[in-house]
C-alpha cells in the first residue's frame, strides 16, 4: 500500500523536454544515456527502446560529430521518447539536431565560444521550444576556476554553473535545467544544495562516474537520497559503468525508497534465515524477473516465516508469510483462507500479483470514467 512521501519539494520552474515536464510539480523524471556509437543507428535505437521499456522518461544521446548528427536524425525518426543531445563545444551540431527535432540540448553556453554562435544556439532553442541543460562536471571545470579554487569545491562548481546561467539570463532565456555533478558524494551534494539557493530552474541530479553496478548504485543512492530527501531535484540520471537499463531500475528504486514515485512492484522481502519455510531469495529473484513488465505500483511482501510475515503483510497490497508446507497469504492486509503451496510459490504468486494488478488497473479505469 503506497504511503505519501513526507518530503517537501523545492519549488522550481517547469520546462518541457518533449512531452515530459521537468520541474514544478511534475513527477521526478528518470533518465539514462545510450553508450552505443550514435552513428550505429540500429544499435542506438535498440538501446533507446530497451531504456524506454525499463521505464525511462528521457534518453540522452551523445552527438560528438556532424556524422553523429545525421545519425541522430534517423534515430529520432525511429523512436518516440524525448531525446537529449549531448554536445560539447560545436554549435553547428546543436543547430543541426534542433533541425532534426531534438527535445533538449545538453550544451554549456560558455563553452560555445563566440557571442554570435552562442546567440545562434539560444535563438534556435527559443524558436523551437527546446530547453537547454547546463551540465557542470567536477572533472572538467574551466581552467581559471580550477586555478582559483585549487581543486573542485562546491563553490567552484556553482561558480562554473552560474557563468552559463548568466549567459542565458543575459539572452533572456529561462528554459533550462542545471546539473553540478561530481563523483564524490559530499562534493556533489553540497554543490547542488548551494545551486538550489541560487536559481529557480529545475535541477538534474547525478553522481557522475559513480562506478560499477553495485558500488555505483550505493553511491548514487546515498548522494541522491540526501538531496531528494531535502526536496532537491527534478530529474535524475544514475551514472553506472553498466547497462543503461540498470541505471533506470536503480533510479526508480531510489525514488521508490523515498516514496517519491512508484513504478512496478515494490518487493518487501526478508533476508531469510534458518527459520525460512521456503526459499525466500530464490522466490524474490524469480518474481523480480518475471514481473519486470509491470508498471502499476504494488507493494508485495514476501517473508520467510511468521516472525515478521503477518506484520509486513498488514501494510502490503499482497503478503506472504512463510509457514510449514503452505504459507499464509494476505490481500490488502487481510489474511485469506487460501494458503499457498510452498512448492509452487513463484507460479502462484505471479498469478496472484498479475490478477491484483489487473484489478487495480480496472479500478483506475472506472475512476477515470466517473470523472
Ligand atoms: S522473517 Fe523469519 S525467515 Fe525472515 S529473516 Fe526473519 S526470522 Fe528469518
Amino acid at each position: 500500500m503506497q504511503h505519501e512521501s513526507p518530503i517537501v519539494r523545492r519549488k522550481s520552474t517547469q520546462i518541457w523536454v518533449g512531452n515530459v515536464p521537468v520541474g514544478g510539480d511534475a513527477p521526478i523524471s528518470v533518465q539514462s544515456m545510450t553508450n552505443t556509437r550514435t552513428t550505429d543507428v540500429a544499435a542506438t535505437v535498440a538501446q533507446i527502446q530497451a531504456i524506454q521499456k525499463a521505464g525511462a522518461d528521457i534518453v540522452r544521446v551523445s552527438v560528438p560529430t556532424m556524422e553523429a548528427a545525421e545519425a541522430f536524425k534517423l534515430i529520432k525518426q525511429q523512436t518516440d521518447i524525448p531525446l537529449v543531445a549531448d554536445i560539447h563545444f560545436d554549435y553547428r551540431i546543436a543547430l543541426k539536431v534542433a533541425e532534426y527535432g531534438v527535445d533538449c540540448l545538453r550544451i554549456n553556453p560558455g563553452n560555445i565560444g563566440r557571442e554570435d554562435r552562442i546567440r545562434a544556439v539560444v535563438d534556435c532553442a527559443r524558436d523551437n521550444n527546446i530547453p537547454i541543460r547546463i551540465g557542470v562536471n567536477a572533472g572538467s571545470l574551466e581552467k581559471d576556476i580550477q586555478e582559483k579554487y585549487g581543486e573542485p569545491t562546491p563553490a567552484a562548481l556553482v561558480e562554473s554553473a552560474m557563468r552559463h546561467v548568466d549567459i542565458l539570463d543575459r539572452l533572456n532565456f529561462d528554459q533550462f535545467k542545471v546539473s553540478v555533478k561530481a563523483s564524490d558524494v559530499f562534493l556533489a551534494v553540497e554543490s547542488y544544495r548551494q545551486l538550489a539557493r541560487e536559481i529557480v530552474q529545475p535541477l538534474h541530479l547525478g553522481i557522475t562516474e559513480a562506478g560499477g553496478a553495485r558500488a555505483g548504485s550505493v553511491k548514487s543512492a546515498i548522494g541522491l537520497g540526501m538531496l531528494l530527501s531535502e526536496g532537491i531535484g527534478d530529474t535524475l540520471r544514475i551514472s553506472l559503468a553498466a547497462d543503461p537499463v540498470e541505471e533506470v531500475k536503480v533510479g526508480f528504486d531510489i525514488l521508490k525508497s523515498l516514496r517519491i514515485r512508484a513504478r512496478g512492484i515494490n518487493f518487501i522481502a526478508c533476508p531469510s534465515c534458518s527459520r525460512q519455510e521456503f526459499d525466500v531469495i530464490g522466490t524474490v529473484n524469480a518474481l523480480e524477473q518475471r514481473l519486470e513488465d509491470i508498471t502499476t505500483p504494488l507493494d508485495v511482501s514476501i517473508i520467510g516465516c511468521v516472525v515478521n510475515g503477518p506484520g509486513e503483510a498488514l501494510v502490503s497490497d499482497l503478503g506472504l508469510a512463510g509457514s510449514n508446507r503452505k504459507s499464509g497469504f494476505y490481500v490488502g492486509g487481510e489474511r485469506q483462507k487460501e494458503r499457498l503451496d510452498n512448492d509452487n510459490l513463484v507460479e502462484l504468486l505471479e498469478a496472484k500479483i498479475r490478477a491484483r494488478v489487473a484489478e487495480k488497473a480496472q479500478r483506475i479505469d472506472v475512476k477515470e470514467e466517473d470523472v
